[in-house]
């Protein structure tokens, strides 16, 4: 999928703001938040940021990541593979997981409560091995 067509499907055009905004989370090595995406685009006002960032979770082409307090943006399952995070408690490094067989364990514990399985959010807090060895 991509931006101009979902914007076009509701009846909205690509501005110079949606492609900026559009672009950072694309290039993005991982969730970020709406400060990061605020100091990244100092070309655009706070408003539209924040307005975009809206329409976007709205169309389904962002979606939220929390880890713990922090919320974090990034694209959604439309625009890149499915994947899971895990991200350090101490430094905030956060890496990708994919994981086929916990997709598949997902579906199933929905299917064994009688639920027909549309979505999931499955997040792991922890800490990485620099932040386990320091002092
Ligand atoms: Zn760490
Ligand atoms: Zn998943």
């Amino acid at each position: 999928m991509n931006l101009e067509a979902v914007l076009l499907g509701a009846g909205m055009t690509v501005t110079r703001g949606r492609q900026e905004i559009f672009n950072l989370l694309k290039v993005a090595d991982r969730p970020m938040t709406m400060n990061e995406l605020l100091s990244q685009s100092p070309a655009l006002d706070r408003a539209t940021v924040y307005r975009t960032v809206r329409l976007f979770e709205k169309l389904g082409i962002v979606k939220n990541v929390y880890f713990g307090q922090i919320n974090r943006f990034e694209l959604s399952d439309n625009f890149v593979d499915h994947h899971h995070h895990i991200a350090c408690k101490n430094c905030g490094r956060i890496e990708k997981l994919h994981s086929q067989s916990l997709e598949k364990q997902l579906v199933k514990l929905a299917t064994k409560v009688d639920f027909s399985h549309t979505s999931h959010q499955v997040e792991i807090l922890g800490l990485c091995k620099n932040c386990r060895l320091a002092p």
